[in-house]
Order: structure tokens, then C-alpha cells, then sequence
């Protein structure tokens, strides 16, 4: 198969962690006989000193006519001071709503040999926990009218949130389309007992729950799910909920997992093309010194294998050769623990492209 990925390297530890991603997608290329191209599409802290905005008509264009985008992460304090409509920042929102992305899956998963890691009692880590984080990323209070007024004398701030049925649609069938894939389990999370917009969301998310007999839906609210996370995080299989609530839950199921320099994440809209990337930031504090985790990055390239170009062997392939390296013993210095063997960047990537 040919696949044309672009590529954003962006800023701080990004050049570094995206470089050992692409090593391995090559490697995977090698031994499946696929052909990869990579197009280079500059965004963030880089392109503002180069080309004086976030994101370059040209690198836009570059992500439209892609198959699908690897991004390693964009940001860092030289770029703090700039206008709010000018941060790097801006050039990712400006990506995701061009490219339509209304779904962003993270998984949340235990490494078997990094469960020291866990900050959960170990009788919890060890009921094993496996779950994704299914959110909608493109309405909501985020994308609501943002206003402050004065009234009475006082400031008064609002923020609105809103949902349309379609919407709801079309996240929930991610989520069962994932959960087929998966153990058939739902639990979409709202706040129906209060808001209007959770109670237009549960009855969508059982509208489309009738599409999939196979599949066991679950409601919950989300005070509640917060809890449940920490309390018994192997009940879940795929989580469904909406931008605010999600964008809180999914950090929640990240920190369980212990490591934010593990964590991939793919966003999708219509149509198989997504965007891929580990969870973290920039990590400006070890850029450039080969100390950044790159497996999050590398499991992100995993994900588009596996979703946007259906490549479920190869993308098992990078995951197993991910959990030898662990179990070999090899640690970057954010897992690093007495009795594991610290690495860099470089060779972490190296050793897990040689058990490819
Ligand atoms: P961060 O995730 O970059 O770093 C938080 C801490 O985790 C740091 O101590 C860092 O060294 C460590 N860390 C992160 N990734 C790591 C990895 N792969 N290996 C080892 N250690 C790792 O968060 P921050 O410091 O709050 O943000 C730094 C910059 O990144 C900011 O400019 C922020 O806006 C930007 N940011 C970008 C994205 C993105 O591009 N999607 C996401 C979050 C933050």
C-alpha cells in the first residue's frame, strides 16, 4: 500500500520524538512492503519565526491532501507573549476544524510491566485497566458564545453549550463502531438529572444504540464517572461523552496509566484521514537533550496504522515490539525506576524498531 503521512514536527521535544516515530513507521514499511511518503507541514512556535503565522497556507493544504497527519507537539515560552490569535496553539485548533476532527480517542491502558506506575492501590491496578476515551471535540461550551457583561454593576460572564442531535450522532457511532473492535461495552457519560444538552445526548446515544445489538450501553452521570475511574477503572471499555466533560475525564484516565509520555491519540472526522499524536506537550524543559519518551508518538503512529489505513498487523506489530522494550527492561527517564536501564530518545526508538 502507499500512503502519503504529513508530517508536523513542531516545537521542543517534537523534532526528536516525531524522528523516531517515522524510524519506526519505515521499519513497519520495510517489513510489509508498504511505501510511505512523508510531506513536511511546518506548525507552531517554528513557523511563526519562519513564516510569521501558525500554520502556513502551505502546510495546511499539505494535511488536506494527506492520507493522514503525525504531529509531535507545538508550543513553548518563546512564543508566550504573542497575540492570542497568533500562538502556536491556534494553528492546531485552526488543523482540527478544518480538517472537520469531531472524535478524539485516547486510550487509557496499564503497560503490564510499568504497573508500579500506576498511582492507584495495587488490588485496583491488578483487576487489569483497558479503556478509551471517546470525546467529542468540536461543540459544546468550548465552541459555545463566550460573553462578559456588565450587570447590576458586576461582571457577568457566559458561556454557552449547545448540541444538535447530529452531533451526538456521530460521536456515539465512533464509539460503537470502536467498541465492536473492542470488549461491546458503552459508558456515555452526562449530566442529565441538570442539563438539557445531556438529556438531548442520552436519548441520541440510545437512538443509535438500537444500530448495535451487540453492543451493551451504559449511562452514567459525570460526577459519578469521575469516581468510578479511580474506584474500578476495569469496568470500562469505551467512554463516550462530550468536549468538557471529556476533556477532563480523558486527563483523569491518562494520570491512572501513570505516564504522560506514553499516551497516543487519534482525532477523525468523516472519512478515514485523522490526526495522530502522543497527549503531552512540547516538554520544553528537556527539549533537545535526547531525554523525551517518544512511545506515546510512536503508539500514535500505531493508531493511524490501525485506524486510518487499516493496517491492524502492523499496527499490533509497533505495540508488541513497545511491550518487549518494556519488558526488556529499557526506560525512558520519565519511567525510569531503580533496576530498569534509562535510555534517550534515540535509542528507546531504536530498540523498539529493532523487535519490529
Ligand atoms: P508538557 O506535556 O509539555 O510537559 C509536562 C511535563 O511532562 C514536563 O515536565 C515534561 O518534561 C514532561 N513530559 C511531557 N512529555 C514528555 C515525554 N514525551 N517524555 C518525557 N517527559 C515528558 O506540558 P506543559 O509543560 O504544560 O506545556 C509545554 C508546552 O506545550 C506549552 O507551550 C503548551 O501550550 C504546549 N502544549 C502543546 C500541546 C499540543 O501540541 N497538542 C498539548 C499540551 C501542551
Amino acid at each position: 500500500m502507499k500512503k502519503n503521512i504529513a508530517v508536523i514536527r513542531g516545537d521542543g521535544i517534537g523534532p526528536e520524538i516525531v524522528g523516531e516515530a517515522i524510524a519506526v513507521l519505515s521499519a513497519v514499511a520495510d517489513k510489509y512492503g508498504h511505501t510511505f511518503t512523508y510531506t513536511e507541514a511546518p506548525m507552531g512556535g517554528n513557523a511563526i519565526d519562519a513564516f510569521g503565522v501558525p500554520l502556513p497556507e502551505s502546510s495546511l493544504e499539505a494535511c488536506l491532501a494527506s492520507d493522514s497527519v503525525l504531529l509531535g507537539a507545538v508550543g513553548g515560552p518563546k512564543w508566550d507573549s504573542q497575540p492570542p490569535a497568533n500562538r502556536p496553539e491556534r494553528g492546531l485548533l485552526k488543523l482540527r476544524s478544518a480538517m472537520g476532527l469531531y472524535s478524539n480517542v485516547r486510550p487509557a491502558r496499564v503497560f503490564r510491566d510499568l504497573a508500579d506506575a500506576c498511582p492507584l492501590r495495587a488490588d485496583i491496578a491488578a483487576k487489569g485497566i483497558d479503556f478509551v476515551v471517546v470525546r467529542e471535540l468540536i461543540g459544546g461550551v468550548y465552541f459555545g458564545e463566550h460573553k462578559t457583561e456588565t450587570v447590576d454593576g458586576e461582571q457577568k460572564a457566559t458561556d454557552i453549550m449547545a448540541y444538535s442531535e447530529h452531533e451526538v450522532r456521530r460521536i456515539a457511532r465512533v464509539a460503537f463502531d470502536m467498541a465492536l473492535r473492542r470488549r461491546k461495552r458503552v459508558t456515555s457519560i452526562d449530566k442529565a438529572n441538570v442539563l438539557d444538552t445531556s438529556r438531548l445526548w442520552r436519548r441520541v446515544v440510545t437512538e443509535v444504540a438500537a444500530e448495535y445489538p451487540d453492543v451493551e450501553l451504559r449511562h452514567m452521570y459525570v460526577d459519578n464517572a469521575a469516581m468510578q475511574m479511580v474506584r474500578d477503572p476495569s469496568q470500562f471499555d469505551v467512554v463516550v461523552t462530550e468536549n468538557l466533560f471529556g476533556d477532563i475525564l480523558s486527563d483523569e484516565a491518562s494520570q491512572i496509566t501513570g505516564s504522560i509520555g506514553m499516551i497516543p491519540s487519534s482525532s477523525m472526522g468523516e472519512g478515514t484521514r485523522g490526526l495522530y499524536e502522543p497527549i503531552h506537550g512540547s516538554a520544553p524543559d528537556i527539549a533537545g537533550q535526547d531525554k523525551a519518551n517518544p512511545i506515546g508518538t510512536i503508539l500514535a503512529a500505531a493508531m493511524m496504522l490501525r485506524y486510518s489505513f487499516d493496517m491492524a498487523a502492523e499496527a499490533d506489530d509497533i505495540e508488541r515490539a513497545v511491550d518487549e522494550t518494556l519488558s526488556a527492561g529499557l526506560r525512558c527517564g520519565d519511567i525510569w525506576q531503580e533496576g530498569t536501564i534509562l535510555v534517550g530518545c534515540r535509542e528507546m526508538g531504536a530498540e523498539i524498531r529493532k523487535r519490529i
